[in-house]
């Protein structure tokens, strides 16, 4: 599958190791599990959770009564599939009411890309879909949604670059109102450079969202870049103070050995993987489902 294929970098870091592991070690000791706890590291699942994982591992295999490292793995699945599900890890999608989706991340994590490619997929589904160019620091920014905009027949809101974030996303709202739009998705200013700027501009926007469309529902997805690893994970908890994230856009795990960062950021942070990036093309975010991703990883 394109998943499958798509994590094929991360398979090559962490199951070849793992299956090399648990096939030829033998009797299950504490050094088995030391191992482990290295090679999940190496894959940027992050200490604290490695710790978990492996302390959870440690009581299922001892309620299973399993004794040799050749019978871990279906447990292994069933203990990050656990992992993965422990903060109700609703799959992204959209419902009847009309829904504001405030996109937020710093530049280069793949934004706009996934701007695009979420509104090709809601567009698909037979939503009425609208974007608004509230990145107004950026040319290129505005630029690159117009043109996914017409790739993908969804009407941009725009205004020129260093106009008012806030009067963008108040006209998007005004015409996702008038328009019956089902889904509004808004794309944001990445500097992270001036945290409280970013935080300033940030808390503005969705001020003239709840008071402009107070009914809509709210998504507030952050697009975070799996190549870098924990640094994703620190981005995170800076960007969780300025705005309640609802779910991680997590791209181009295609591209990284690591994507272990999924488990870091569904438990360190206490934020669902939403969305998942495994390639360049148009279809190649896909919803995140904590089964099939494991299956795709680990099988
Ligand atoms: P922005 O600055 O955050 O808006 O980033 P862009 O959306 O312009 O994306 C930056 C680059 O990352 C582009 O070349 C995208 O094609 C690429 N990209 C985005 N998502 C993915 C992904 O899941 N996999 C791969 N391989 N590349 C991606």
């Amino acid at each position: 599958s394109k998943l499958k294929e798509g994590l094929n970098k991360t398979r090559k870091g962490i199951t070849d190791k793992i299956d090399d592991l648990f096939n030829n070690y033998g009797e299950i000791d504490d050094e088995l599990f030391d191992e482990l706890e290295e090679i999940l590291i190496m894959a940027d699942v992050g200490m604290s959770t490695s710790m978990k994982l492996i302390e959870k591992l440690r009581e299922e295999l001892k309620v299973r009564k399993i004794k040799d490292s050749s019978e871990i793995k279906a447990v292994f699945k069933d203990v990050v599939k656990m992992i993965l599900n422990e903060n109700n890890n609703v799959p992204f999608a959209v419902g009847d009411e009309p829904t504001i989706i405030m996109v937020i991340g710093v530049n280069g994590v793949g934004k706009t890309t996934s701007i695009g490619k979420i509104a090709h997929s809601l567009k698909s589904e037979g939503k009425k879909v609208l974007i608004a160019a509230g990145d107004t620091f950026r040319a290129a920014a505005i630029d690159q949604l117009m043109i996914w905009g017409e790739r993908v027949g969804v009407g941009v809101i725009h205004q020129s670059e260093g106009s008012d974030p806030a009067a963008v996303i108040f006209d998007a709202v005004q015409a996702a109102k008038a328009r019956k739009v089902d889904v509004l998705i808004c794309d944001t200013a990445g500097r992270l450079h001036n945290k409280v700027n970013l935080m300033n501009e940030l808390a503005k926007v969705f001020r003239v969202i709840e008071r402009e469309y107070p009914e809509a529902k709210k998504e507030v997805l952050l697009v975070l870049d799996a190549t870098t690893g924990q640094n994703a994970v620190q981005q995170a908890k800076v960007f969780n103070e300025a705005a309640e994230i609802s779910g991680i856009v997590l791209t181009k795990l295609d591209g990284t050995a690591k994507g272990g960062v999924v488990l870091a950021i569904n438990s360190e942070l206490n934020i669902p993987v939403k969305l998942i990036g495994v390639g360049e093309g148009i279809e190649d975010l896909q919803r995140f489902d904590a089964h099939d991703f494991v299956e795709a990883l680990l099988n």
